[in-house]
């Protein structure tokens, strides 16, 4: 268990993410309970007059197919999850996915299929010995495609 209430996420140069305790705790025991498929869902929350960006729910959405290697949300259900958090005058501020294997870094395909909507962040969950964890991204639009800032854990 963390010993704090919430998660600052700064990202250099840009603005920061917070989540609660409870909000990360639900998409990491969703991802783990959906092991050793990929599996995702959105943050939804609000855009803070100073561009803070506060996650209010994780809403988990269905993988159009199940994979080891790919999610991909069904369209409807993101669809239908981000009118849902506008009608509550609220926003989608961050995807989520999670990479059964490896380190957590994006894709490629990750970066480019987030079609440079720089505004939201990233979040991919890994997982060592079967534990998982959450590491924060923001996409950069750049000339090969490919780029991605890490955020980090402020406190
Ligand atoms: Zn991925």
């Amino acid at each position: 268990m963390s010993d704090c209430f919430f998660h600052r996420i700064i990202f250099p140069g840009q603005s920061p993410l917070i989540l609660g305790d409870d909000l990360v705790g639900e998409m990491l025991q969703y991802a783990t309970e959906r092991m050793p498929y990929e599996s995702g869902g959105l943050i939804i929350g609000q855009r803070a007059e100073d561009g803070t960006q506060n996650a209010s729910r994780f809403v988990a959405l269905e993988s159009a197919f199940l994979s080891e290697t790919r999610y991909t949300a069904r369209a409807s259900l993101a669809v239908s999850a981000v009118f849902a958090a506008e009608q509550r005058g609220e926003q989608l501020i961050a995807t989520v996915h999670s990479h059964p294997r490896g380190d957590g870094l994006p894709s490629m395909q990750d970066v480019q299929e987030a079609f440079g909507y720089t505004n939201f962040r990233h979040v991919i969950i890994h997982f060592t010995h079967g534990l998982a964890h959450p590491r924060y991204f923001s996409y950069q639009n750049s000339h090969n495609g490919f780029s991605y800032l890490e955020g980090r854990k402020d406190l």
